[in-house]
């Protein structure tokens, strides 16, 4: 797959075969373009061509690719600019044409310039965001569209999506046709969680909080959106229709506070003239910050906040003149390699980390630099003692760049690269770059599995740390040992009072009912998440026959292709034992149907409703009822409770879908 149509690569070659002056910009082309499919691709990129830069050195070819352009602008390296501005946009969602085009901005790695360019001007300074940008329209008050920022021009349609987004304002106290844009985001923490989640599903990893809000955001089921727990931070407001009387849109400062005042979520402001220092100010605060923020930013906004005279300076063809980004510059380094720490992972990779004598990066001491995998460790011959270049770019740990010298002890084994796992001690084999421990008794492993049961069922009062010093002390190695502890063998942790000891047991004890899907989905089996959960216990009401299902047995259930049924049955398999172990120990709520009046019969519920809207959904199942997650020619009732959005309304309406009040719902009950 390539970013490049063939129109464009015929003409790449045939421009630049008698033309040797231009041979930089067909190399640069033809980097940026290996850069761009590594990054986006990098399952289709044979290693050959892959390229891995950092984002500085992507924008800076970016940058002298431009200037040659302005220099001598030709058709080819124009469609080159275009394309590369695209975002991957798969095309399940409509297209649509922005109002105006969402433009990127020029970047600014210089404290100095972007002093110049402020001068005398009036800025205001916010974090930029490593999100998505989304335009939000509202209309007589309420949001009509939200498009993603596509190719600046054109974008797609995600407004079911984004409705199930909390900070964005279903209704705004504005009656005109009115443009909000921001910046979809995800939580470093709730990514961590997420991607903690993935691990111990075996599921594909996300690579960003950035990546996985994309994702998020383009997800056929808004439901998934809503459960994904992103976030929406408003930066910019543009009136379509006439500005009422009463409202001013002079500054963007005034903007903010318009939004703040609409309920929508704003990022932290820094508001000044540069002859106060605003942007040495900003550069401080956000530069300490940035490792703080709940949000990953990877650089500062500068605009100039005055509507006038962002009119008068006007945009260009790709950015607007009155705005920049400051971005950090990545800093390199050269120390002296002491030692190598192998840790395995939560799924058996062991991966490497090297200690350095501790050397100043960009304000912070570092100790420790990754040396990415074990090929990597071979392949350069890293021995303590060398020398090597490493680089940190705002993440915590600091990475491997290359070997500056040799150390006194090259070509010495030194027991750099383990052959037995550090956790468990079992026969490492290669896979690939990596060195993986297979036992399932790993420790590593079971930890993870240990900490996503109890996470799951809910286990209130037993911590990660507990379950650390659990495994620790030898006294569990599964989730079943939980339920065999007594108080007195918790007691022999360290640090745990009487009374830590009481409430560790308590909850270990509050759990030994469970909710049969709950259950299903704490178990951590590759393919069974909660959402996979409750469909499985549906289908399959007892342990048993869900044991005993066949691959198409659980292919036959909605939402799974052969290859997830397959990988659900296998790993239910796998760990037949232990799901039987556990059944001794804890006993199953199972949904048991008490009435038929409903079977047959598809239900939505939605609104505010004047009991949990859980409830009324158990209440459907336990009668027979089918649940939904959105109205469809496929849905015979609407349970609609107070608030019921319109677009629900109407879609019922155009389906044929009966609307049942509350009142009305419970007398079809028995
Ligand atoms: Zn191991």
């Amino acid at each position: 797959m390539s970013f490049l149509s063939s129109r464009v690569k015929n003409g790449i070659k045939k421009a630049f075969h008698s033309c040797r002056s231009s041979a930089r910009v067909k190399q640069l082309m033809d980097q940026i373009d290996r850069a761009r499919r590594t990054y986006y691709t990098p399952d289709d990129i044979d290693t050959e061509s892959a390229l891995v830069i950092s984002d500085t050195e992507y924008d800076r070819l970016l940058s002298e690719l431009e200037l040659l352009h302005e220099q001598n602008p030709t058709s080819i390296t124009a469609d080159f600019l275009d394309t590369v501005g695209v975002e991957q946009e798969p095309n399940t969602f409509p297209k649509v044409l922005h109002l105006t085009p969402m433009l990127s901005l020029d970047k600014e790695y210089d404290e100095e310039a972007l002093r110049s360019w402020a001068n005398g001007e009036e800025i205001i300074a916010t974090p930029k965001y490593d999100g998505l940008s989304l335009s939000l329209i509202y209309e007589s008050g309420h949001l009509q569209r939200a498009v993603t920022r596509g190719n600046g021009k054109e974008g797609a349609d995600v407004t079911p999506n984004a409705r199930m987004i909390e900070d964005i304002p279903q209704q705004i106290p504005f009656a005109e046709r009115i443009e909000v844009r921001g910046e979809v985001l995800m939580k470093r923490k709730r990514f961590k969680d997420l991607l903690e989640h993935a691990v111990v599903h075996s599921e594909e990893l996300p690579k960003s909080a950035r990546n996985l809000a994309a994702g998020s955001l383009r997800q056929q089921d808004p439901q998934i959106t809503r459960d994904r727990g992103l976030n929406f931070r408003a930066y910019q407001v543009i009136y379509h229709g006439s500005i009422p009387e009463g409202y001013i849109s002079i500054s963007d400062a005034i903007d903010f506070e318009w939004l703040k005042y609409a309920r929508f979520k704003i990022p932290a402001i820094i508001h000044g003239y540069t002859m106060t220092g605003v942007v040495t100010e900003a550069i401080n605060f956000w530069t300490k910050q940035r490792e703080r923020y709940s949000f990953d930013i990877d650089g500062i906004v500068f605009r100039i906040s005055n509507r006038e005279r962002q009119k008068e300076l006007g945009e260009g063809r790709k950015y607007p003149r009155y705005a920049k980004a400051f971005k950090w510059e990545a800093e390199k380094g050269t120390t002296m390699l002491t030692g190598i720490e192998w840790k395995t992972g939560k799924t058996g990779r062991v991966v490497p980390t090297g200690l350095v004598e501790p050397i100043e990066l960009s304000s912070a001491t570092v100790k420790r630099v990754t040396l990415h995998n074990a090929k990597n460790v071979v392949d350069n011959g890293l021995t303590p003692g060398d020398k090597i270049n490493i680089q940190r770019s705002g993440e915590v740990i600091p990475k491997f760049l290359g070997i500056a010298e040799r150390g006194p002890n090259t070509g010495i084994d030194m027991g750099q690269v383990p052959t037995r796992c550090p956790s468990c001690g079992y026969l490492l084999h290669w896979d690939g770059v990596d060195i993986v421990c297979n036992s399932t008794a790993c420790g590593a492993r079971a930890r993870s599995r240990v900490i996503h049961y109890v996470q799951t069922v809910k286990m209130d009062g037993i911590g990660k740390g507990i379950i650390e010093k659990m495994f620790q002390a030898g006294i569990i190695r599964s989730a079943v040992d939980l339920y065999k502890l007594q108080p007195k063998d918790i007691a022999i942790l360290p640090q745990m009072g009487k009374r830590s000891v009481e409430i560790a047991f308590d909850a270990i004890q509050s759990r030994r009912k469970i909710k049969y899907s709950t259950f299903l989905a704490a178990l951590g089996c590759t393919g069974i998440s909660t959402g996979t959960a409750e469909k499985l216990a549906e289908k399959f009401p007892t342990v048993e026959r869900l044991l005993s299902a066949s691959i198409s047995d659980i292919e036959k259930l909605e939402g799974f292709a052969y290859t997830s049924a397959q990988r659900v049955f296998a790993s239910l398999q796998h760990a037949r034992d232990f799901i039987e172990q556990l059944c001794l120990e804890v006993e199953l709520e199972m949904v048991t149907q008490t009435s038929s009046v409903l079977e047959g019969k598809t239900f939505v519920v939605t609104g505010s409703l004047s009991r949990p809207r859980d409830e009324i959904k158990e209440l459907i199942k336990t009668c027979g009822g089918q649940m939904q997650t959105s109205v469809s020619s496929k849905t015979q009732f609407l349970v609609a409770g107070e608030g019921v959005g319109a677009i629900k309304l109407n879609a019922a309406k155009k389906h044929g879908t009966t609307i049942l009040s509350e009142d009305e719902f419970f007398q079809m009950m028995p």
